[in-house]
């Protein structure tokens, strides 16, 4: 039995008026259905954004403490069911079991995080211009605001919008991806044990290019927080700017790890490896181009090949290294990718070809992959391949290996493995990023610091997570009391 997943409005799941639903399934399995959603319409999703509009008021008057309580209590939700929404995760997205769990137990700490930021909220200053004056300012919520999301994270990305969107006093309006709107369900089923009163937090299933222009340009929206693809972000940000409405994005990264000679060499392998594998290659942070010194370069190829073929392949259930791709469509982008390369003339080392076999039949994997030899200017190290496939290139000095670094129209994560503090210190100085990382991989963040990126990455108004998380969400008023 497949089982079949409403829309969540005014606090209740109901049915797309198209009667409509798409499936969802195991990336790991292909023939496995794992659930149904809705199909929605624009009216759909008109309706969800009047139901958010309609509660706005009402949350928005409720003390600070106790949204912060309804966070705390959905976190506890979230924890009792960690289990059930890690093995959800895993059949939907295709993740590794240790990675899935780790992302739900994000999204846990995520509301609990924001739980006790609705606490504290704005602040008082002292007036310059005499003691019978006041100045304070308020963070106010910005109102009614639309959260579009990727696949790839799909109960962490959605958490670390919703949480602080709704400890600000915000009504909100979800769209999660419609090949893992699983996970992202079972937040709002949290929320809803967690006492959210009706309306406030709403989430509706469907294709993106349908949803995406009532959610973007509705009049009563006030914001829209993306996270996605640089080509849909570009036009979700015309879009809502067109409106005037607050809009962030977070987009891809073709991000670069340097390996200088002074570094240890399986440590540069190990930061290099997890983060152009983890995940299977489908991180935003990936680790997608090793640009590495010439001294250290050889050593480094025959170090990372090794690697790679290590790697153990195979279902997120059974907690591999690297698990299948989310869907067809992602496998077949990076098969075309490794075929790219092999066109462009770089040298593959390892991998690059799909898995085939009783284990693989059915499901979408690609042996982890290494191209050598790669110059700069070739597509495989220019676009985001969003698969398991590394680019090395080779750099003469430093500052070449920082030009190229640079030289990229993205700006996401990125990271120096070095053992000499001035090159480290100069590295941080110069790079084009977000994120930079000293001896780090360039995935893998921590909930309580901002994130977001330069250039192409990001519209790099507004920045996610930690106290940056709140900014998006409010508006300042600055109040004067004589
Ligand atoms: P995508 O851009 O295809 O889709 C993202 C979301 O936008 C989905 O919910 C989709 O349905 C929706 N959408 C599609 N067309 C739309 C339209 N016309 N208007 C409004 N919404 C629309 O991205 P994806 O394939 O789901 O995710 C992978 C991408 O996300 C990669 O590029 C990755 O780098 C990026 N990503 C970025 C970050 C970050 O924080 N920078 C994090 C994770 C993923």
């Amino acid at each position: 039995m497949v089982t079949e997943y409403g829309n969540y409005v005014g606090g209740e799941w109901t049915d797309s008026v198209s009667g409509e639903t798409f499936e969802v399934r195991n990336p790991a399995e292909s023939s496995e259905i794992v659930s149904r959603f809705q199909d929605s319409t624009v009216s759909d999703a008109e309706s969800a954004i009047d139901t958010a509009v309609a509660a706005q008021n009402d949350w928005a008057t409720v003390p600070g403490p106790e949204r912060g309580s309804v966070l705390n209590q959905a976190s506890q939700a979230l924890e009792d069911r960690k289990a059930e929404a890690t093995e959800t995760l895993v059949r939907e997205e295709g993740k590794a079991w240790s990675e899935a769990a780790g992302e739900v137990q994000r999204a846990i700490d995520i509301f609990a995080y924001y739980a006790q930021k609705a606490f504290d909220l704005g602040g008082v200053v002292k007036s310059s211009s005499g003691r019978d004056k006041e100045l304070s300012t308020r963070q106010e919520p910005l109102g009614t605001v639309t959260l579009i999301t990727p696949w790839n994270y799909p109960i962490a990305i959605p958490a670390w919008k919703l949480a602080p969107a709704l400890a600000a006093g915000n009504t909100v309006v979800a769209k999660p991806a419609s090949v893992a709107p699983n996970s992202t369900r079972i937040l709002f089923e949290c929320l809803d044990e967690a006492g959210l009163p009706d309306g406030v937090a709403n989430y509706v299933t469907g294709s993106g290019s349908v949803l995406g222009d009532p959610l973007t340009t509705h009049e009563d929206i006030d914001g829209v927080s993306f996270t996605g693809s640089t080509s849909v972000g570009t036009s979700v940000a015309q879009a809502a700017a067109e409106g005037l409405k607050r809009v962030q994005c977070e987009m891809g990264g073709k991000n670069p790890t340097i390996v200088m000679p002074s570094a240890d060499i399986e440590e540069a392998v190990e930061a290099v490896g997890i983060g152009a594998f983890g995940t299977t290659g489908q991180s935003c942070t990936a680790a997608s181009r090793a640009i590495v010194h010439e001294q250290v370069y050889d050593e480094f190829i025959e170090a990372i090949a090794e690697y790679a073929e290590s790697l153990d392949v195979g279902p997120g259930l059974d907690d591999p290294d690297v698990g299948p791709h989310v869907s067809k469509g992602e496998l077949e982008s990076t098969l075309d990718y490794i075929d790219v390369g092999k066109s462009e003339g770089a040298t593959l080392e390892a991998g690059g070809e799909q898995l085939t076999g009783e284990t693989y039949d059915n499901g979408y994997y690609v042996r982890p992959t290494v191209f050598s030899d790669v110059d700069n200017d070739m597509r495989i190290a220019q676009e985001e391949i969003f698969g398991p496939v590394l680019s090395v290139i080779r750099a003469g000095d430093f500052e070449e290996a920082l030009a190229l670094a640079n030289d990229t129209d993205y700006g996401l994560s990125a990271s120096i493995i070095t053992q000499d503090l001035t090159e480290a210190n100069e590295f941080l100085d110069r790079i084009e990023a977000g994120v930079a990382k000293v001896n780090e991989k360039t995935t893998g963040l921590e909930l309580h610091v901002p994130f977001g990126g330069y250039k192409q990455s990001s519209t790099n108004t507004y920045r996610e997570q930690g106290d940056a998380g709140l900014d998006f969400f409010t508006a300042t008023k600055t109040v004067y009391r004589n």
